[in-house]
């Protein structure tokens, strides 16, 4: 947690600000573990000149202490964090002048009322700036301890799987399905949800973001669940298509791409593409197959704290992927009124090349 003070100090100091405020919740947990509702973080140019200062309320002092290292000077404010806390706390400025500097703030989570309350707390006695996602560029590359975690959300969320399968699809709604697979991930172990389960059957499949209906699953049908599971903060995503019974030709074929498509993107996965270049790969296959107009969303995106965080992969990624990332590649096609298909897997880039961190199979599974 000390260095990474260093690192995002480094980035406020690039910035050419005295400082940086951070709010948002998962950049605060990020930076100094602790997750309370109400904190928030600010962190010098110069730290070794001036202290990191984490604000909370009286509700979590006993929360703070256990959870932020002693790199950070804690205080307890009686007032809105950002505004009159945050000027009563601020570290006095060096020769006890009047002027606290330029202050950095992310415009991505601060509100505009936030904002207009600081400048009236500071009262002209620091200068506000915009500098955006200078967390969000450190979460990035994960630590060997993220890596863990992420990797047990994953494994978390396989065995809830083959749970659920055991048990069948037909005659079950998508709804029980859904509560299924919720109270399976649960139970072994996971605090949360990375989001609520999308299972959708047949035509419904044709939605991305299908909502589980109280339809029951019949037999002959694709069904398309995407599902996660959260761990120690840390999500998991995953989506496979299963099958029910024998499909129409098409709908076969269309699973057949995309699975043509996912493992072609998948094997691409190593340091150096950007994510616009690994969402060519799965693009053209599916473009090839004549479905350029049914794979209407990108091929995947980072996955950390946050269940869809940076990099993206899609045209308009253009982070090259380095060792460290995580990222899901889950190309899919959707025909409206007739079937879907989307499969997804969460990759580990390693310095020579990937590592899948959900092990379900992938080829066509037929399920009771
Ligand atoms: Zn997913
Ligand atoms: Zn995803």
């Amino acid at each position: 947690m000390a260095e990474r003070i260093e690192r995002l100090a480094a980035k406020v100091a690039e910035a050419g600000l005295d400082w940086l405020i951070v709010s948002a919740p998962l950049n605060l947990r990020w930076l100094t573990g602790f997750t309370g509702s109400n904190g928030v973080a600010l962190c010098p140019a110069d730290p070794g000149h001036n202290p990191a200062v984490l604000l909370t309320d009286f509700r979590y002092t006993e929360q703070v202490a256990a959870q932020a290292p002693s790199a950070w000077q804690i205080a307890i404010a009686s007032n809105d964090l950002l505004g009159a806390g945050l000027a009563e706390h601020f570290p006095v400025p060096d020769g006890g002048g009047d002027s606290f500097g330029t202050v950095g703030y992310d415009d991505k989570h601060l509100t505009v009322a936030q904002l207009a309350a600081l400048e009236t707390a500071f009262d002209g006695r620091a200068t506000f700036e915009p500098l955006n996602g200078s967390v969000e560029a450190l979460r990035l590359i994960k630590s060997d301890a993220e890596v863990e975690k992420i990797r047990a959300a994953a494994q978390l969320a396989d065995a809830a799987m083959i749970e659920l399968l055991e048990g069948g699809l037909i005659g079950r709604t998508e709804l029980e399905v859904a509560l299924i697979l919720e109270s399976a991930m649960r139970r072994l172990g996971a605090q949360e949800l990375s989001f609520p389960p999308i299972v959708a059957a047949g035509a419904h499949g044709a939605l991305p973001h299908a909502e589980p209906r109280e339809v029951e699953i019949e037999q002959g049908q694709m069904v398309t669940i995407d599902w996660g599971a959260k761990l120690d903060g840390y999500c998991s995503d995953c989506t496979r298509t299963y099958f029910t019974g024998e499909v129409d030709d098409q709908q076969a074929r269309i699973y057949d791409v995309v699975l043509e498509a996912q493992l072609a993107a998948a094997a691409a996965v190593m340091p150096g593409p950007t994510g616009r270049e690994l969402d060519l790969v799965a693009r053209t296959i599916i473009e090839d197959a004549g479905f350029a107009e049914n794979f209407g969303h990108g091929l995947g995106h980072g996955v950390g704290l946050d269940v869809h965080e940076a990099p993206r992969l899609s045209r308009h990624g253009d982070t090259a992927l380095e060792a460290g990332m995580i990222v899901t590649v889950e190309p899919g096609i959707y025909v409206a009124g007739e079937c879907g298909v989307r499969i997804e897997d969460l990759l580990l880039v390693t310095a020579d090349h990937s590592e899948a961190l959900n092990s379900l199979p992938k080829e066509r599974q037929l399920v009771s």
